[in-house]
């Protein structure tokens, strides 16, 4: 008889039990034994920004399915090892005697790549790889292939598409065992040492020698905690994992008209304790809780809820995961080129501002053709850091920066803000903040949105701006949002909330808070202690028009990024 299987089963973009193809397919192998293994990738430590909020997510996720796996095999847990998966699978494969690799596909370039490489490796080793979706609700490679191999730009496109593929597959229930896992020893280990750096060598304390194992300080190959690796603590009240992430959808599935009559637009991006829509992404975006699940719990309320006020996609819950395939479809054939405008055939080529302080980090996106401006660098800054004083984007962009996470709709307001919206600067700009501070962050939806935002792709309505002083009245009369997040403004009149610039001197001492300078002043600089709140950095109206002006000149010149002109730098020749 042939051996019984040895199993890794590698968790990435998964971490769940429940609905997992990949995991179902690794158990139908009927293994002699199962490794659930998670390695570190210093891709996602060298090249991605990762705050500490979203590194507490992802440890969460960690620990909290570890402790389920163990939960249904003593023997068993999350094996954490500390080295990259392009190095140390083929290791493993030799030291356990693995005769499968099994994990959920991943559509993002670097994913592809590496997974590629790690195939490549386990052929070469005699190693069977299975690979299943699991990720969205489609295979984003079977969206593109139904959309006529092109990327999916619409969510019309996305929902024809999905119309040849047919039903969403049903969900999966969580396995009630689980096999042990062999023997974990890693004799290899003091022999020979990864060639490619891993997250120790960036991330450990230099004294603390113990932490180069890649079984970890404690030699268990368990979760680590952030002091452990070098991480200041997370400021973020969201949890990860699992657990949280089913009650979570058990809360939100239990208020039948709540799921039924969902509409995006009409939900308070002022709203934060509760938000307003369902805060899952993050939990998306690690796996911890299945799309699948949530479509189909979702779909079961529509189905059964026959008042008239039912709601329908693209604004209900069903249409919020269409955009999330819609950003995965356009990702998948793009591949690199995608998060960025060089090169990238599907967007919309900006002049933005260019401001010199700001290097773009990934070297790819420089070029003569930017128009420069100044100023650009300190709006920039003031915007990343809550200084513009414009109350409303500064709440925004301190909520995000301390709990990572802001409703939709604000991410509008402060992406629209930053490009074609107010400072002119790329999208590029502000999706690398994203990238840092979010814990939902996922590329394709990051991008996407930022493209949409700044009508570069997706979206080309660029004359529609978002007023930092009109859109947040609409759900926020008295100003709580601000409130809470500006502090500084707390006592200030209703009246003067968005527009604390334009309170007399007067009212602006009785509220305990100048507004004056540019932000780089501390609190309780002023006289007596006062509070202070920058001045607003420009003149929003006046910069809406050269703003809109820029654009309509953009699009009449009407190049995208993959353009030699673009890509050479001489569009200006137009
Ligand atoms: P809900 O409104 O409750 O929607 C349910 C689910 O649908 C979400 O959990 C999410 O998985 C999905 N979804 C909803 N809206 C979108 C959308 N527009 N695009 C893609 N998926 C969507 N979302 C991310 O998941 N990761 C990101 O990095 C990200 N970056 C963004 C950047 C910008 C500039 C903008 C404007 C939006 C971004 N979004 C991103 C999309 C959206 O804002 C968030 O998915 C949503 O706010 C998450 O909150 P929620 O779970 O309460 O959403």
């Amino acid at each position: 008889a042939p051996p019984k299987p040895r199993v890794i089963y590698w968790f990435r973009t998964d971490l769940r039990l429940h609905d997992s193809p990949a995991l179902k397919a690794a158990l139908d192998l009927k293994p002699e034994c199962l490794y659930p293994l998670w390695c570190w990738d210093p891709h996602y430590v060298y090249r991605a920004r990762v705050g500490p909020n979203r590194w507490q997510y992802l440890l969460d996720c960690q620990s909290d399915l570890s402790a389920s796996i163990t939960k249904l095999n003593p023997k068993s847990k999350l094996f954490v090892v500390r080295e990259a998966p392009q190095t140390l699978l083929v290791k493993l494969f030799k030291a356990w005697r693995i005769t499968h690799l099994v994990f959920e596909k991943d559509t993002d370039a670097y994913a592809r790549e590496r997974d590629e490489d790690v195939m490549k490796k386990a052929k070469d080793s005699g190693v069977e790889v299975i690979v299943k979706m699991g990720r969205t609700l489609y295979d984003p490679d079977e969206l593109v292939k139904a959309n006529g191999g092109k990327p999916t730009m619409s969510i019309t496109q996305v929902q024809h598409a999905a119309e040849k593929l047919g039903e969403v597959a049903k969900p999966i229930p969580s396995p009630e065992s689980l096999p042990d896992p062999g023997d974990i020893t890693l004799d290899f280990e003091q022999t020979q040492p990864s060639p490619t750096p891993d997250i120790n060598e960036i991330q450990r304390d230099e004294n603390d020698k113990s932490y180069s194992k890649l079984a970890g300080p404690n030699g268990d190959f368990s979760v680590p905690t952030m002091s452990e690796l070098g991480l200041k603590p997370a400021t973020t009240q969201h949890r990860g994992g699992e657990t949280v992430a089913l009650r979570a959808l058990d809360e939100i599935i239990s208020n039948t008209t709540y799921t039924a009559t969902f509409s995006k637009p009409e939900t308070a991006p002022t709203a934060f304790s509760p938000q307003s829509t369902t805060l899952l992404s993050a939990h998306h975006h690690f796996g911890s809780l299945s799309v699948r699940l949530f479509y189909w719990r979702v779909m079961d309320v529509l189905k059964s809820y026959t008042k008239s006020d039912k709601t329908t996609p693209p604004t209900n819950l069903i249409g919020q995961l269409l955009f999330r395939e819609m950003y995965f479809g356009a990702q998948a054939p793009l591949g690199y080129s995608y998060a960025q405008t060089h090169g990238n055939s599907h967007c919309r080529f900006i002049p933005w501002h260019l401001p010199s302080e700001i290097e773009p980090s990934n070297g790819l996106i420089t070029g003569s053709y930017h128009i420069d401006a100044p100023e650009a660098g300190t709006w920039f800054h003031r915007w990343k850091w809550g200084k513009t004083g414009f109350p409303w984007i500064d709440a925004l962009m301190r909520q995000l920066r301390q709990e990572g996470w802001i409703h939709h709709l604000g991410r509008h307001a402060v992406a629209c803000f930053l490009t074609r919206g107010g400072c002119y600067i790329s999208w590029e700009r502000g999706a690398e903040v994203f990238e840092e501070w979010l814990i939902d962050h996922e590329v394709a939806c990051n991008v996407g949105n930022w493209q949409w935002l700044s009508c570069t792709a997706f979206y080309s309505q660029f004359y529609r701006c978002y007023s930092p002083i009109a859109f947040p009245k609409k759900t926020d009369k008295h100003g709580d949002f601000v409130r809470h997040f500006v502090p500084e403004l707390k006592d200030f009149p209703d009246k003067y909330i968005y527009e604390p610039w334009k309170a007399p001197i007067a009212d602006q001492k009785k509220a305990g808070c100048l507004i004056k300078g540019d932000g780089e002043e501390k609190e309780g600089e002023g006289e007596g202690g006062v509070k202070i709140y920058p001045k607003p950095m420009f003149d929003f109206s006046a910069r809406r028009e050269i703003c809109i002006q820029a654009m309509k000149n953009a699009y009449h010149i009407g190049l995208y990024g993959d353009h030699p002109k673009v890509k050479d730098g001489t569009w200006r020749e137009f």
